[in-house]
Formats: structure tokens, C-alpha cells, sequence
């Protein structure tokens, strides 16, 4: 286990802070400052404590070149405000002399941000020497990204050989959400894997499969195991080679004791488009001309009934076509009482990846649930049971 912010002393030190401040942004403008919102408790933490802050992180896919669209400076406004309004400055090179000098500027309390650290080809080398030249600039590193904890960076590994190394406030509580929810959770246990494809998520079912007490398998990624029992799915998406591999996810669910659950009915139409005429049917009556593109009534109700039972809930992957209302009905049903449940005290839920992000935020219930998880990656290998880089390097050594 790691050590966090509680277990360092700060008395002035400069801390490095690797932060996930690669955000949405449209005309310039940061678009959704949820990750940014998300580092502000460590970093307004230790600039209470006296620390001198130096914030580094990744923006976009520079390639190791300094690319003025991805330059980090404008987030600085953002993170200032999310600080409370607290003052941060800007260094326009994360390593080098300009970095050196604006980190020694730094008085107890004061916030540093430098520039991306992909306008460096070390970064994502994960090069000791890159590693070596961020580290000189503090005495303490902080990792609060657990999105970017899947990757073996300079900033995220490398940077470990150098510094006393503990975890930020949001990483700590991302780390223990997740935890509470696979490792140790309160049974039963009840995963519900959505989303197109079975074949980005074999690795999650194969890994939840003999941990969880329920699997519900939804979204056309359903299709491919209706096929493996014999259902016709009509012109749904289906992933024919995966059908056997399919086939033996049942089967060895029933042997460690994992209940399956597969839609029962289904919404079904001849196109993804809003107003198109829809039917419900049963799941083995799905006309040739129709795709599956949501669950119907008679499993929204199965699933509420069998959620209702439990006490905790994993879930990756919408349930239907959610973008394209009417078939966002289904997942906005679960979300609903998934929320209500979590509202009562009777349900911890975890939930997390980028399209089920969307569409929580879609059913109104981003807030309602346990702990949402937006680190895309870094949430899918963990579902997958990898030992994640970042991870591993904030283990003492
Ligand atoms: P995440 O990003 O949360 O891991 P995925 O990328 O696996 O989720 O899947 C999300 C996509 O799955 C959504 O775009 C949604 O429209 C699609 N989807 C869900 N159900 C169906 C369906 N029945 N038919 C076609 N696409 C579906
Ligand atoms: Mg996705």
C-alpha cells in the first residue's frame, strides 16, 4: 500500500504534484472542469500546509514536441479559481532553467504550474534522465492522477527513483472507492458490463467473473452472448468470432459461482435514429429487419428487483444506444434506482469509463452515486485486475 499527504512532513518543501489536467476544452475555453475540481483538495492542502506547489501534468497527444494548441497555459486561469482564487504562475517548460527559476521563486503556500509534460519526448519514455531533471525540482512527489496510473511515465514511474513518493487526496480516494468495490465489498456483489463490444471487454469479464455474485451483460455487447445461447438478434451487432469465446464466459461464470444475466426483452428498431417507430419484444422474437439497441420493460424490472438485493454495484457500459433517445431508457431506469438505492444507504455504487461517464450524466445522477470514476484507462485496466505502473511505483521501496 501506498503512503499519502498524511504520512510526509511539508515545512516548506517544494512538492511536485503530477496532476490529470488534460481537459475538454472547445474555442479555447475549458469545457468540463471536473478533473480539475478534482486535484484542487490536495493542491489547496498543502498550500495551507506551507508547501511550495509545482503542478505538472499531460495535455493532449504533443508527440514530444511543443505544440502551442496543447500548451497548459490555459489552465492556469481554471486552476486558480478552483483554488479558491488563490494566485498560480506559469512556467513555459516543465524542466530547463525556466522551470528551475519559477520554482525557486516559489514562497511557502504558492502554486507553480509548468508546461505540459508531453512537449518532451522523456515523458513518455519514461526516461531517467527526464525523470531525473523534473525530480530536481522538488523534495517531495505527489501523484494525484489515477488516470494516468496505467502508464509507465517519466512523471508517473521514472520520477520515483528520485523522490519520496505518496499519494494525493482524489488518488486516495479513487484507490479506496475501487477497492471497497472488488476487493473487499459488501455481497452481493452486482457488476453490470455494458457498451459495444464484447471484444473490448473480455479482460473485464474474464476478471469479474469469479469476484462478483451478479453479471448483467447489456448493450449490443449482449448480442453476441444471446447468439452463444442460441437467440436470433435479427440485424443487431453481433461479433460472430467472439460467439464461442462467448459461449465458454457462460460457462465458466455457472462453475465460480456467478449468476449471468442476459436482457430478457428488448427495444428494438430497423435504424439509431430518435423517430423511429420502436417496438419491445421478447429477446428470442427479435424481428431479421430490427437491431437490439436497449433493454425492454420486463428487464428493467428483473434488474431493479435483483438490484434491490444487493449491497454492491461495479458498473462499465451503457445499456442501450443512450445518445439516441428512446433508448436511453433503459439506462436511465438503472441509473435512476442505482441512485435512489445509494441515497438510502443500502447500495455503495462504483461506476466509471467514458461513455458511461456521458451517460450517467445524461440520466442526472453523476452525483448520486458512490464514487464516478473518470479515468477511462486507468478505470478499465484496473476492471481488467492489471497491476497498474503508477501504482506500483508509489509502493515503498
Ligand atoms: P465505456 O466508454 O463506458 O467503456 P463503451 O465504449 O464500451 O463504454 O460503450 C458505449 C457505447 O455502446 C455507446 O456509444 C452506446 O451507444 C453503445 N451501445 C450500447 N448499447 C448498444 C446497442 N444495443 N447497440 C449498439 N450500440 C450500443
Ligand atoms: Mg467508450
Amino acid at each position: 500500500m501506498f503512503k499519502t499527504l498524511d504520512d510526509i512532513e511539508i515545512n516548506g518543501s517544494r512538492v511536485l504534484v503530477r496532476g490529470d489536467l488534460n481537459v475538454p476544452m472547445r474555442d479555447g475555453k475549458v469545457s468540463d472542469a471536473t478533473r480539475i475540481e478534482r486535484l484542487a483538495p490536495t493542491l489547496r492542502e498543502l498550500s495551507d500546509n506551507g508547501a511550495r506547489v509545482i503542478v505538472m501534468s499531460h495535455f493532449g497527444r504533443p508527440k514530444g514536441k511543443v505544440v502551442e494548441a496543447m500548451s497548459l497555459r490555459a489552465v492556469v486561469a481554471p486552476l486558480s479559481e478552483a483554488v479558491g482564487g488563490r494566485q498560480v504562475s506559469f512556467a513555459d517548460d516543465c524542466v530547463g532553467e525556466v522551470a528551475k527559476q519559477a520554482a525557486a521563486a516559489l514562497k511557502p503556500g504558492d502554486l507553480l504550474l509548468l508546461e505540459n509534460l508531453r512537449f518532451h519526448a522523456g515523458e513518455e519514455a519514461n526516461d531517467g534522465e527526464f525523470a531525473a531533471e523534473l525530480a530536481s525540482l522538488g523534495e517531495i512527489y505527489v501523484n494525484d492522477a489515477f488516470s494516468a496510473v496505467h502508464r509507465a511515465h517519466a512523471s508517473t514511474e521514472a520520477i520515483t527513483r528520485f523522490l519520496p513518493a505518496v499519494a494525493g487526496r482524489s488518488l486516495q480516494a479513487e484507490c479506496a472507492a475501487l477497492s471497497s468495490a472488488l476487493e473487499t465489498p459488501a455481497r452481493p456483489v452486482m457488476a453490470i458490463v455494458g457498451g459495444a463490444k464484447v471484444s473490448t471487454k473480455l479482460e473485464v469479464l474474464g476478471n469479474l467473473t469469479p469476484r462478483v455474485d451478479q453479471l448483467v451483460i447489456a448493450g449490443a455487447m449482449a448480442n453476441t452472448f444471446l447468439q452463444a445461447r442460441g437467440c436470433q438478434v435479427g440485424a443487431s451487432l453481433v461479433e460472430p468470432a467472439l460467439v464461442d469465446e462467448a459461449g465458454s464466459i457462460l460457462e465458466r461464470a455457472g462453475q465460480v459461482g456467478c449468476t449471468i444475466n442476459l436482457p430478457l426483452d428488448a427495444t428494438v428498431a430497423t435504424a439509431i435514429e430518435s423517430d423511429i417507430e420502436t417496438r419491445e419484444v421478447g429477446i428470442d422474437q427479435v424481428p431479421d429487419d430490427c437491431m437490439i439497441l436497449d433493454i425492454g420493460p420486463r428487464t428493467i424490472s428483473q434488474l431493479t428487483a435483483l438490484l434491490a438485493t444487493c449491497s454492491t454495484l461495479l458498473w462499465n457500459g451503457p445499456l442501450g444506444v443512450f445518445e439516441a433517445p428512446p433508448f436511453d431508457r433503459g439506462t436511465v431506469a438503472i441509473a435512476g434506482h442505482a441512485a435512489a438505492l445509494t441515497e438510502a444507504g443500502e447500495l455503495m455504487s462504483l461506476a466509471g469509463g467514458g461513455d458511461t461517464v456521458a451517460a450517467l450524466r445524461h440520466a442526472g445522477v453523476l452525483d448520486r452515486l458512490s464514487y464516478v470514476s473518470t479515468a477511462g484507462g486507468a478505470f478499465l485496466e484496473w476492471l481488467e485486475g492489471k497491476s497498474l505502473p503508477g501504482l506500483v511505483a508509489l509502493e515503498p521501496k
